[in-house]
């Protein structure tokens, strides 16, 4: 038989012995807007009466018996700040266990920032920058999770012709054309963000901010980055830059230079030489997590 809304309003007591909102769990909306200089997070200040009241958190709250972590936080966020749920992008989520309870947290963006309008909940809401939320009083869930939550603003720099190569769709045909659709969906990334796997030590995501992205054209392709046409160029707000390496040569020399020139640069390429020559603060990764990214 389906819940019924608000089935989920009431106590329980976790694995851990706290006390905490949510008979069937809790869940909560990290919303980022990512621009060209960084991402800001949509932080509510809780009010004095709630629990853990005048601390900020993320807008969130019981999950109903039917509902999916992305339905709860949506509704919850919905009803505390007049956000409308269709223009958040769900990018993924992260599960706070506490054994017999767990709070979801459900990481998204938005491509323009809302004026939230707090409703009684909330003492107020606001856009608090990426670095800025270590800086507040934060309620001791998201306190506990922000290390795990935050996201490192990131250059994307594209060997493009290594991941075009990487993906079967005919490319040897039309290396012009494949390149030209790699780029319109490469650009759709700029703004979002988006998750990397864990490292070996740790399992769980690290989340990049994408700011800027970087396509190096190498071949019959750097034809695009000599042409610029003005509808590859149209991201939302900043454009995407397309790079020509020079003619005759292999784009690697190119990527290594992009890739020297921005400190927060995510290299993405299977490239093994030239993944060996990245600066010691670049960071690597191959195209099967980019194609993984991009819209279908
Ligand atoms: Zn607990």
């Amino acid at each position: 038989m389906c819940g019924v809304r608000g089935d989920g309003d009431g106590w329980s007591t976790c694995g851990l012995g706290h006390r905490h909102w949510g008979r069937f769990g809790a869940a909560g909306l990290l919303l980022r807007h990512v621009g060209a200089e960084g991402s800001s997070v949509l932080l509510q200040h809780r009010a004095p009466w709630s629990h853990h009241g005048r601390t900020w958190g993320l807008p969130g709250g019981a999950r109903d018996s039917h509902e999916s972590p992305e339905q709860a936080a949506l509704r919850e966020a919905a009803e505390e700040s007049g956000l409308d749920p269709a223009r958040v992008r769900v990018r993924g989520r992260s599960r706070s266990d506490h054994g017999g309870w767990a709070y979801e947290t459900v990481v998204a963006d938005i491509a323009e920032r809302i004026e939230p309008v707090p409703q009684a909940e909330s003492l107020a809401l606001g856009w608090v920058a990426e670095h800025d939320v270590p800086e507040h009083p934060l309620h001791p869930g998201l306190a506990a999770a922000w290390p795990g939550l935050q996201a490192s603003a990131r250059t994307l720099v594209v060997d493009t012709a290594n991941v075009v190569g990487a993906r079967p769709d005919g490319w040897w045909r039309d290396r012009v054309g494949a390149t030209r659709r790699l780029v319109e969906q490469a650009a759709t990334l700029i703004g979002s963000v988006r998750a990397l796997p864990g490292s070996a030590a740790a399992t769980a995501p690290r989340w990049v901010a994408i700011t800027h992205v970087v396509l190096v054209l190498e071949g019959v392709a750097a034809v695009l980055a000599e042409q610029r046409p003005p509808d590859l160029l149209a991201a939302p707000g900043w454009p995407t830059r397309l790079v020509a390496a020079p003619r005759g040569t292999a784009g690697d020399a190119t990527v290594l230079a992009q890739a020297r020139n921005r400190p927060d640069a995510l290299v993405v390429s299977a490239d093994r030489g030239l993944r060996a020559a990245l600066p010691p603060q670049a960071e690597a990764i191959g195209p099967s997590w980019l194609l993984a990214q991009l819209p279908g």
